[in-house]
């Protein structure tokens, strides 16, 4: 793509807006194209056939004209490209979800031989319930971050983290992590933070993925998922998308692309909003603990003294639904929905306690917001007396524990 601005001059509100759009102008367009082709005319079988092979050999981008979906789509190369300038990485590839994000650079270590991954809990469940199943003939260590170093093993393929995680938005350093990785690529979920807050590969990751079906799309409408990283591996995870099939429909790299450039409102907007929440919350003597990132962000999760589920089903403009992200505020039970599949011990073991409930904050009103969580969670006097200390201004809410009922 030929760029009418000095790309490297610019800041990430503008990549967000421009990024992956550079040639428009030059096209005679404003609005990018949303190309549905499952195929494309070739009068040139030897070429064909010569440019298929090199894709084969290297995973390179194909020069020229797309061939077949499952191996390019120019609509979604415009949303890799993007999200690409957004995480400062070389490349991107996306998938049909996250979960086929994380499939897909699981295969591409495994195709190497090195089918062990060391991993931190929490992840979330799916993810979790990937490496601890087997399923792809990985073998998981799972370790906390000072045990990393000792956890590698010569077939190790990839350390991964997620930070802040979901459910309990526990943060880690990127930076100490991947120095404790070594030579081992390591992978860090950054779904919950978004490019935003956080850019994984400043700090030594070497593959940032996203469930892009939350914060990227930002709307709830669409799934998809993106690993951004440098180009060798970038190659190996086309290679494998292409053998294995998990391509985003190019609609939804429509819909992505166009969430993006919303994507630096939306999260300081939603996290401004999810900080004050998150001080009400930790204020509140009816929430035992309030997890929320020092790095920001518009996900809350809290510990109630009373029943989780009555909290879930008492909001009336909360939406009481699993996944996160959107413009909306949703609410759901992670011992019940999203880490249901994790074994109950690890589940524990990794603080995601049955009396935790997380959050996901939108656009909405902090105001209409509260009102309808202090409706929600009921009267105050549900709350144990231990549970109901003098009031604080303490306003940088990490964990403001009270003692459990
Ligand atoms: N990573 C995180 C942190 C998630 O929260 C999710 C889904 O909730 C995934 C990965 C999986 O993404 P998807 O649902 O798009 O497959």
């Amino acid at each position: 793509m030929t760029s009418r601005i000095d790309a490297d001059r610019r800041e990430q509100a503008t990549e967000a807006v421009h990024a992956g759009r550079e040639d428009l102008a030059a096209l005679g367009l404003h609005a990018p194209p949303l190309d549905l082709s499952t195929t494309y005319p070739s009068y040139d079988s030897r070429g064909e056939a010569a440019r298929i092979d090199e894709f084969a050999r290297t995973g390179a981008r194909l020069e020229g004209p797309p061939v077949y979906a499952r191996l390019d789509n120019p609509t979604n190369a415009r949303f890799e490209a993007a999200l690409a300038r957004l995480e400062g990485a070389d490349d991107a590839v996306a998938f049909a979800s996250g979960m086929a994000a994380l499939t897909a650079v699981l295969l591409a270590r495994a195709s190497l031989g090195l089918r062990h991954v060391v991993a931190v809990r929490p992840l979330y469940g799916c993810s979790d319930h990937l490496l601890a199943a087997g399923l792809l003939g990985t073998e998981v260590t799972w370790t906390d971050v000072a045990g990393i170093a000792e956890a590698i093993r010569p077939d190790t393929g990839l350390v991964m983290v997620e930070t802040p995680a979901n459910p309990t938005l526990a943060e880690v350093s990127v930076r100490a992590v991947a120095h404790a990785c070594g030579s081992v690529p390591l992978l860090v979920d950054n779904t919950f933070a978004t490019p935003v807050l956080q850019r994984p590969l400043e700090d030594g990751a070497r593959m940032v993925l996203h469930s892009a079906t939350k914060y990227l799309g930002g709307h709830g409408d669409v799934m998809g998922g993106v690993v951004a990283c440098d180009d060798g591996f970038a190659r190996t995870l086309r290679q494998v998308r292409f053998a294995t099939g998990g391509v985003l429909h190019p609609m939804a790299g429509y819909l992505l692309l166009r969430g993006l450039s919303t994507l630096p409102v939306r999260v300081r907007a939603a996290s401004a909003t999810a900080a004050e929440l998150a001080r009400r919350l930790a204020d509140d003597p009816r929430t035992a603990r309030v997890h929320y990132p020092k790095i920001g962000g518009a996900m809350v999760s809290f510990e109630v003294h009373g029943d989780p589920h009555e909290v879930v089903s008492g909001v009336r403009l909360i939406t009481p639904a699993v996944s996160l992200g959107s413009v909306d505020t949703l609410i759901q039970h992670p011992a019940s929905i999203s880490h249901r599949i994790v074994d109950e011990g690890d589940r524990h073991a990794a603080g995601v306690h049955d009396r935790l409930l997380r959050m996901s904050v939108g656009l909405e009103d902090v105001e209409d917001l509260w009102r309808d969580l202090d409706r929600a969670l009921g009267p105050v006097a549900r709350a144990p007396l231990s549970a109901r200390p003098a009031r604080t201004a303490d306003a940088t809410v990490r964990e403001r524990e009270r003692a459990a009922p």
